[in-house]
């Protein structure tokens, strides 16, 4: 079973988002199991600090090394098994969907998520963790982003979700993105009268036709939202 161990300043964020849907339902049913360990209580002082100011000056205050150091001893002990460190940091690498695929192999996942303007390097390259961000934007801190890495990863564990042909079908499965979906009603009049209709081959019942279709409008979406994935693809078939 997959653990996951988030080391955070807020604790009280936790799980937040994860215990809901389908990934709440898999932690209520022991499918992966949760330990949110907080900062604070390897923190350096009696008012139990983890920051101080960052050396060569500049705003903000830097989470100690020696603080994560501890809080990392504490989660390694008992337990050893295969483990993935991840800090989430806007200067890390972009998550992918293939990253994900890999993490939720694992058997235990520790995420550090930073606060104020981060955490010092040398306890992330000593401790040894991969350094993810979850896209080009600035957050205030890796709580949310480690509950996006999470429940992306969980998804992908054998029994959590209901259908595993969706899984297949997703986007980014082929380096395409997913075809538009359509359901009921197959005429919508909207509160200004007009009428929008679902494209007549979904109501066909021609699976080859449809098949065909889907293969389009994936193409002709990834055209347009995401060409990068489509220069993948290419490179991927020469
Ligand atoms: N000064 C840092 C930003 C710190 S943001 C810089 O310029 O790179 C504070 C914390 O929020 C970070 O330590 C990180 O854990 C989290 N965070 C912010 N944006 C993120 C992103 N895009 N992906 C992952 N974590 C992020």
């Amino acid at each position: 079973m997959l653990t996951v161990k988030i080391l955070t300043a807020y604790p009280e964020m936790f799980p937040g988002a994860l215990n809901h849907s389908v990934i709440g339902k898999a932690l209520k049913q022991n499918k992966w199991s949760l330990e949110v360990i907080n900062l604070h209580d390897f923190g350096f002082n009696r008012r139990k600090s983890i920051d101080d100011s960052p050396f060569g000056g500049g705003p903000g205050m830097v989470i100690r090394p020696d603080v994560i150091e501890k809080a990392v001893n504490h989660v390694k002990k008992n337990s050893n098994k295969n483990k993935l460190y991840i800090y989430m940091t806007p200067s890390g690498k972009t998550l992918k969907q293939q990253d994900l695929e890999k993490y939720s192999k694992f058997e235990e996942i520790i995420i550090l998520c930073g606060r104020f303007e981060g955490v010092d390097q040398r306890a992330i390259n000593i401790l040894g963790f991969q350094e993810i961000s979850i896209g080009d934007y600035v957050l205030s801190g890796g709580e949310i982003a480690a509950q996006v890495l999470v429940e992306g990863c969980i998804r992908l564990v054998p029994g959590v979700l209901g259908q595993s042909e969706s899984i297949l079908e997703e986007s980014f499965s082929d380096d395409l993105l997913e075809y538009p979906q359509y359901t009921r009603p197959k005429v919508w009049t909207d509160t200004q009268h007009k009428k929008h209709h679902v494209p007549d081959v979904l109501l066909s019942g021609h699976h080859e036709e449809i098949k065909k279709w889907r293969f389009d409008k994936s193409i002709e979406k990834t055209e347009s939202n995401k060409p990068d994935l489509l220069d993948n693809k290419n490179r991927k078939k020469k």
